[in-house]
């Protein structure tokens, strides 16, 4: 999606709920502008009413649902915001801070001060709730956390919050300086791909809404207008793949009852009118790493039984701190040797 929007520099289709979101976060700024002078319920009714374009909107009736479900949603944090008024520090603030080599840059929709050292960091959110689980990981939440210390080095506490306007609701986390540190991890390591030009599909929910999917490999197929031969063969090996699934599901289930039978009668062999099935046992050991290297090394064999972990050394590479020399040496030492190229089929759900 980075290399679509920011190096083709794609361009994007007009979407209903984000325009629909940006109205509100501005309408919920212009409450929130000077919170000593709230502006009356009937002024932030007219300011969302005036602003909201209907013509965006490719619907009379769409627009009407987005129109009185956007009213609610202001209606119902007017009342709030006016009953108990947060002590607001700032509103959709920019922020564009440098971590190592990079700059940060985002927005803080509202920081409210709990006490001199603590802050708590809103994020306005139209869409569902997730689990707190999700919000306890989230990225974005973790860089609001850091950019947040950075501004406002006095701070010892910053609480982090996302508030989903629609069911108001606020779902709150915390961070600690290990987040920070991986957060620095995946800076570096995205800058490094986009720097590489490594622009590999991340395929994920986002793609059934994605502005560029017409252009990216992973979804291009899904627009092609006209026929081809190839649309048979896919159906056909489809419905192979369909077959074959369920003939391993049955076989499996038969799998046990062979099993037994074979440990039963000590056989290792059956025979039937249409074949023979026949049991393999393959052992599989492990040798002691430390006593086979003592004997092999010294006499020059121990490199020809070792080979690198390729998924091992991945891991270890992130988390250690390598020069810039050191990651181009590893790099460049790697060598292409085989693509195994595996077909993924997936079956629409009926
Ligand atoms: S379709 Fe999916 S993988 Fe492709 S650019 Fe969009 S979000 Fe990324």
């Amino acid at each position: 999606m980075y290399k679509f929007a920011y190096i083709d520099k794609l361009p994007t289709k007009k979407s209903e709920k984000m325009w629909f979101g940006n109205h509100i976060h501005q309408t919920l700024k212009f409450i929130l502008d000077d919170p000593y002078h709230l502006p009356t319920q009937a002024e932030t009714i007219r300011f969302y009413a005036e602003n909201f374009d209907k013509s965006f909107f490719s619907e009379e009736k769409t627009s009407q649902n987005y129109f009185e479900n956007g009213l609610k949603i202001i209606e119902s944090f007017y009342r709030k915001i006016s009953e108990d008024t947060p002590n607001v520090v700032t509103t959709e603030d920019k922020f564009a801070i440098p971590m190592g080599e990079h700059t940060i840059s985002g927005i803080f929709d509202r920081v409210d001060k709990i006490d001199e050292e603590s802050f708590e960091i809103v994020d306005y959110k139209t869409g569902r709730v997730p689990d707190q689980r999700i919000v306890d990981r989230d990225l974005q939440l973790t860089l609001y956390d850091w950019a947040a210390k950075q501004k406002w080095p006095h701070l010892k506490n910053v609480k982090l919050s996302l508030y989903f306007l629609a069911p108001d609701l606020k779902l709150s986390t915390q961070r600690e300086k290990k987040h920070h540190l991986e957060l620095e991890k995946t800076v570096n390591q995205t800058a490094d791909q986009i720097n590489q030009q490594k622009f590999e599909p991340t395929p994920g929910p986002l793609c059934n809404y994605c502005d560029f999917a017409e252009f990216c490999p992973l979804m291009k197929e899904k627009f092609r207008k006209e026929k081809k031969q190839i649309d048979q063969i896919i159906n056909q090996y489809l419905k192979f793949k369909a077959k074959e699934l369920s003939a391993n599901l049955e076989s499996e289930k038969l799998k046990p009852h062979i099993h037994n039978y074979l440990d039963q009668t000590g056989a290792e062999k059956l025979f039937s009118d249409l074949g023979t099935i026949s049991r393999q046992i393959i052992p599989y050991h492990q040798y002691d790493h430390k006593v086979v290297r003592e004997i092999l090394e010294p006499k020059g064999h121990w490199l020809d039984v070792t080979k690198i972990d390729n998924y091992k050394l991945k891991q270890i590479l992130t988390e250690l701190k390598l020069t810039p020399a050191e990651k181009e040496k590893i790099d460049k030492s790697k060598k292409l040797i085989r693509e195994n190229k595996n077909l993924i089929a997936k079956f629409k759900k009926r």
